[in-house]
């Protein structure tokens, strides 16, 4: 029996149900309870809040979420193997967990949730990449999460969090530094998953910040930073050639040098770039 509540060990559930883990669903599974609690701590006080979570699998980070307090947790599910296993979390939890057996890049979660929402997962990391993106990107800012909890691969999660001038700065740092805070909250071995994965993973903390720390018009500060950085070797000049076609002046208008290469370039910089050349 777990510490974090009174449903059977996760070897247990898995064996089952038959939850033999499946690649192309990038099932790699944590099965220590008292980890995906931690996990779950790591979003911070769930009491009174919504919590999305993609990919429950056989529910360990579920029961984390649960356990913690979620008012509510609404799990996206696209294996349907997981659900009778989902279903005995949600007997334990009454009218706390609603498993909604889908894909979570085709589904639209928003009107099954109340705010405050965190959103917790263990991702796919064949999707996580594409869903955070999603998630940073709403059509309004504030978003309608409060803080973002994720299992990432440990070089995905250090390009989220980069400073200016390091070799994982680029347009996903940027993406996530704008408008939210990001931290790695903890690392993880290969081992704590099974089966083990080939690569670290980390967990990373996103908090939304109530406005942009900088202004700019989103679509074209993605366009310019999805420019710079798509041959980041270069000068900016070069770079963001065919952006404008007085590139270079806008590019001074915006306090840079036309010499400098985009991984120097700081948040605040590419706002002012992507002000100059929307002027
Ligand atoms: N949360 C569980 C854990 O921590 O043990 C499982 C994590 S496992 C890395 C990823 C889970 O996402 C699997 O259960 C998989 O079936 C599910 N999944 C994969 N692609 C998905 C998609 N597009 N939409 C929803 N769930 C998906």
């Amino acid at each position: 029996m777990s510490a974090i509540d009174t449903l059977p060990p996760l070897r247990e559930v898995i064996a089952t149900h038959g939850l033999t883990a499946k690649k192309a669903l990038g099932q790699n599974f944590l099965l220590d309870l008292n980890l995906t609690a931690r996990i779950a701590r790591a979003a911070g006080d769930l009491t009174g809040c919504d919590v999305l979570e993609v990919g429950p699998g056989p529910g360990g980070l579920t029961r984390g979420l649960l356990a913690e307090g979620a008012r509510r947790v609404v799990a996206i599910e696209k294996d349907a193997r997981c659900l009778p296993a989902l279903a005995q979390i949600a007997e334990a939890y009454p009218g706390r967990l609603e498993v909604l057996n889908a894909d979570a890049l085709a589904l639209d979660w928003t009107a099954h949730l109340a705010p405050p929402i965190k959103v917790v997962a263990n991702l796919p990391y064949n999707v996580g990449t594409e869903l955070l993106v999603r998630w940073l990107t709403p059509p309004s800012w504030p978003p309608l999460w409060q803080s973002l909890t994720l299992m990432f691969q440990r070089e995905v999660a250090e390009r989220i969090v980069a400073p200016p001038g390091s070799k994982a700065y680029g347009r996903l740092a940027i993406l996530a530094q704008w408008r939210a805070e990001a931290r790695i909250a903890l690392t993880l071995p290969p081992e704590a998953f099974t089966p083990a994965p080939k690569v670290r993973s980390a967990v990373v903390h996103l908090t939304a910040l109530p406005a942009p720390r900088f202004p700019a018009d989103p679509a074209v500060l993605e366009r310019v930073v999805a420019k710079a950085f798509n041959q980041r070797r270069k000068m900016l000049r070069a770079a963001l050639k065919g952006l404008a076609p007085d590139i270079e002046d806008r590019i001074l208008a915006a306090g840079l040098s036309p010499t400098e290469r985009a991984e120097q370039v700081p948040i605040e910089g590419f706002c002012a770039l992507a002000r100059a050349v929307a002027a």
